[in-house]
């Protein structure tokens, strides 16, 4: 596990340099993007050359795509702590996330725990986490299946969950050891940085992610999150059970 964080570490401080270059790339890219707009704005009619700068802007769309969540790794915000309300917080994210759901025939359950205590937290970095988890969960169901997220809140411990689990195609022993390392995919358009995003924001809110995942059945994450200090064994007694 050293060893791992070592590399981890490493990896970081590589990608910080990157990250310069990753972001000097965006505005050049941008460039080509608007060029390729107007050419297929000024070639309606020719189906061969729609047919190509489509390709293009799709390609840039998603080297965009691999820049932003790299820099997102490489190059965090600055974390914005508030107390907030984490079912409200895991509503929004249904709500954003369902469409696509319907699309793929995807139903969402829903499970709220009662009297949650607020939970200090960056929102955005949260919703960025649920997107990131929802959308693999989404991807790892192949024709229909279901999705369901949980929140409680365990007073022994004082801490807050988030769990969200698939019945998708799960993940072998190999895969779940690897998962969260920068760039690492088993898909053919995956950046690979959705999981060490998500796994580096929880870290910095004091909290964890645990995974659990069978082949062919599913797979479920659970975020859990410090609660506030004070928050204990004398609020309530339930636990996530
Ligand atoms: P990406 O989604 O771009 O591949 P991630 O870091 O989000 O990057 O995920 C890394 C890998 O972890 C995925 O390619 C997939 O193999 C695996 N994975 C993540 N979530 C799930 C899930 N819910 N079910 C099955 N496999 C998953």
């Amino acid at each position: 596990l050293e060893e791992q964080v070592q590399k981890n570490e490493c990896l970081i401080t590589v990608g910080q340099m990157a990250a310069g270059v990753a972001h000097e790339i965006r505005n050049p890219l941008q460039s080509v993007k608007g060029f390729a707009q107007l050419l297929q704005e000024k070639n309606r009619d020719n189906d061969e050359i729609c047919t190509y700068t489509g390709i293009v802007i799709s390609e840039i769309e998603r080297v965009n795509t691999i820049i932003r969540e790299f820099l997102q790794l490489a190059r965090p915000a600055g974390i914005k702590f508030e107390k907030k309300d984490l079912n409200s917080l895991v509503r929004d994210v249904v709500l954003l996330v369902n469409s696509e759901a319907i699309l793929r025939n995807v139903a969402i359950e829903e499970e709220y725990g009662m009297k949650m205590p607020l939970i200090t937290l960056d929102a955005s970095q949260i919703k960025q986490v649920l997107i990131n988890l929802f959308s693999n969960a989404l991807a790892a169901i192949p024709r229909e299946g279901m999705i369901k997220v949980k929140t409680c809140y365990d007073f022994h411990f004082n801490e807050a969950r988030i769990v969200i689990s698939d019945t998708g195609v799960g993940m072998d022993r190999d895969t779940l050891e690897q998962i969260g390392q920068p760039f690492f995919t088993t898909k053919e358009e995956g950046t690979g940085l959705g999981l060490s995003v998500s796994f580096r924001i929880i870290r910095d809110h004091g909290g964890r992610i645990e995974v659990e995942s069978t082949v062919g059945k599913g797979t479920t994450f659970t975020i859990i999150l410090p609660g506030l200090a004070g928050m204990g064994p004398c609020l309530g007694k339930e636990t996530c059970n």
